[in-house]
């Protein structure tokens, strides 16, 4: 059994998307074991500095809808097979943090309360609120969705302050940088500047739905040490998307 933490006062709100692939090996697929103690060691960091944290998990370690239905499948069922495999990253995220003895809340867009919690926007807050560590599950519930726009919906829900995204690289460049050695790294990029670039950053309706709602969106490298937690310290890392 986990004991449950209670907070003081929190100092931000923060939505962490996390892309199913930073749970798997090198090869990219399936879930590896240390990939996931990397990971929630990261999060117990950002943890105890104090932030209310909600996950937002994709599933592109084991299937994305686009790609599957590319070799024949139905595009709405490998949305859905796409949309389950995130419940199955959100549980071994949940069983990760729960063994550093880290309180967490699995709750799913799509129902299945024999596994975990459904979505419920106040009880979410609430467990934030009481020091919980949220993971939404199943993206948005909804097909041809992605979990990049999930992360946005849910920010925008439960009022976060921040919405990151992490990502392989140092955050948003004006190419690839794994081809292209001259790609530069931007630190600051307005919401238009990023959809109207067509920047490899996040799709663009998740970054619409930010920019809506004045949701800051910071890009940035999760492989590197302590990165969440200096982001809530107010580093200026990575690439910051804002007005
Ligand atoms: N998906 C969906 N609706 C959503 C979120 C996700 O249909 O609201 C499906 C979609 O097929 C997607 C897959 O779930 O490809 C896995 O999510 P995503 O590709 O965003 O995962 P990531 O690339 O972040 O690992």
């Amino acid at each position: 059994m986990v004991a449950e933490a209670q907070s003081d006062k929190p100092n931000q709100r923060i939505v962490l998307k996390l892309s199913g692939e930073i749970l798997s090996n090198p090869s990219g697929y399936g879930i590896d074991r240390d990939a996931l103690t990397r990971l929630v060691d990261e999060i117990s960091a950002l943890h105890e500095a104090n932030a209310e944290i909600a996950l937002v998990i994709g599933g592109g370690n084991i299937i994305r809808g686009e790609t599957f239905s590319a070799t024949g499948a139905d595009r709405t069922t490998a949305d859905y097979m796409g949309m389950l495999v995130t419940v199955v990253n959100a549980l071994a995220l949940q069983d990760a943090l729960e063994n550093k003895n880290i309180y967490t809340r699995v709750m799913s867009a799509i129902k299945m309360d024999e596994v975990c919690e459904g979505y419920i926007r106040r009880r979410a807050i609430r467990h934030l609120e009481k020091g919980r560590i949220v993971i939404f599950a199943a993206g948005t519930g909804n097909p041809f969705f992605t979990t990049d726009t999930a992360a946005s919906l849910r920010a925008v829900e439960i009022n976060a302050d921040i919405l990151c995204k992490a990502t392989k690289v140092d955050g948003v460049y004006s190419d690839d940088p794994d081809t292209n050695p001259d790609a530069e790294l931007y630190k600051k990029l307005s919401y238009d500047e990023a959809l109207s670039q067509n920047l490899a950053v996040m799709d663009a309706t998740a970054i619409v739905l930010c920019k809506e709602h004045t949701i800051p969106i910071r890009v940035f490298n999760m492989r590197a040490k302590g990165a969440c937690k200096k982001i809530i310290e107010g580093d200026d890392i990575g690439t910051l998307i804002s007005v």
